[in-house]
């Protein structure tokens, strides 16, 4: 199913090579430019899950996050866009009028339900299986799409963006990739890892953690694998996990005033919007790892740039502009 827009450009970044580089050239790969209001990297999980949805007579997606989450978004237009209803589980309750993410929820049309952290993070499970039957009373078909749609379906969407980015690298005469990207629920490193392992592709896949550890990465991306490998029958050959870890600040969704002066440093730079939330603390993170040398005598480096440019506006105040 096409929902996003491909492929996705490969940008050289000329001024942050010089910057930030130690001879590196720096390279960003813009997934943020999936679409509008359907963007970033969940988009082209989506497409293996709505296609699912769709083949198999599931008419209600269900899916669960934080209350500014991308993937919840996302999801709430692509079912808009397939006129599939969207009901969310949001982690957290709204403070003031809703902003950023959790506005364009509503204005996609999605039920959304907000839980108290605590009664989400103890009850996430039980809650959408509760609005699961909820819908299956009503008659209806609902599908439960696990968190960031990571699991053995959503690992499909990188696991093909490892063609498209080989391609690219091709095109732009690069041997050998070091390509780095922000993980959350790892479904976006698992693909691509996967893909890269799969196809053989000159490409080492980096994930800089933004929330948990790089144990909880490792055992999460073989989960995933583990997930497709049973689903579709498949044997994957030994995978080359690397986490970033290290970068995760205070907390998930919580960047240090460092990361908020880097998303303004890039945007001034090279004119590339990060968000704070994913994208800056990743790229932080490869920056202070080129800086202590983990790239040396790596050519090129492609940041893949995951989206989430909406999660720039709620948290404003980090600017101090
Ligand atoms: C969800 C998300 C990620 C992380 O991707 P996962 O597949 O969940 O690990 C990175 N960046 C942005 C902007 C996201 O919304």
């Amino acid at each position: 199913m096409e929902l996003a827009r491909l492929p996705t450009p490969l940008q050289h970044l000329p001024r942050a090579s010089e910057r930030w580089g130690r001879g590196h050239r720096l390279w960003i790969k813009r997934d943020d430019l999936t679409g509008c209001t359907l963007s970033g990297n969940k988009v082209r999980k989506l497409e293996y899950i709505l296609a699912h949805a769709r083949d198999n007579g599931f008419d209600t997606l269900i899916t669960c996050g934080g209350l500014q989450s991308n993937h919840c978004r996302a999801t709430a237009f692509a079912g808009a866009q397939l006129g599939i209803p969207v009901h969310l589980v949001l982690r957290g309750q709204p403070s003031g009028s809703s902003q950023g993410n959790l506005l364009l929820d509503h204005l996609a049309g999605a039920v959304v339900s907000c839980y108290d952290t605590r009664e989400y993070i103890e009850g996430r499970d039980q809650l959408l299986a509760h609005w699961q039957q909820h819908y299956a009373e009503q008659g209806r078909n609902a599908l439960v799409i696990p968190t960031g749609g990571s699991d053995g379906l959503g690992v499909w969407g990188y696991l093909e963006a490892t063609r498209e980015l080989d391609q690219d690298r091709a095109a732009a005469g690069i041997e050998r990739a070091q390509v780095v990207c922000a993980t959350g629920s790892g479904g976006t490193q698992a693909g691509l890892t996967l893909g890269s392992a799969l196809f053989g592709l000159p490409l080492d896949i980096w994930g800089v953690n933004v929330c948990d550890d790089a144990h909880y990465f490792h055992e999460k991306v073989a989960q995933d694998v583990g997930d497709w490998q049973q689903r579709y029958g498949q044997q994957a050959p030994p995978l080359d996990v690397r986490v970033l870890d290290g970068y995760v600040g205070e907390g998930y969704a919580k960047a240090s005033p460092e990361v908020f002066a880097l998303i303004a440093e890039l945007a001034r730079l090279e004119g590339v919007l990060l968000d704070p939330v994913y994208t800056a603390k990743a790229f932080n993170g490869m920056v202070q790892e080129i800086e202590q040398g983990r790239f040396d005598g790596c050519r090129d480096i492609i940041f893949l740039h995951t989206g989430g440019i909406f999660g720039v506006f709620p948290q404003s105040d980090g600017f101090n502009l």
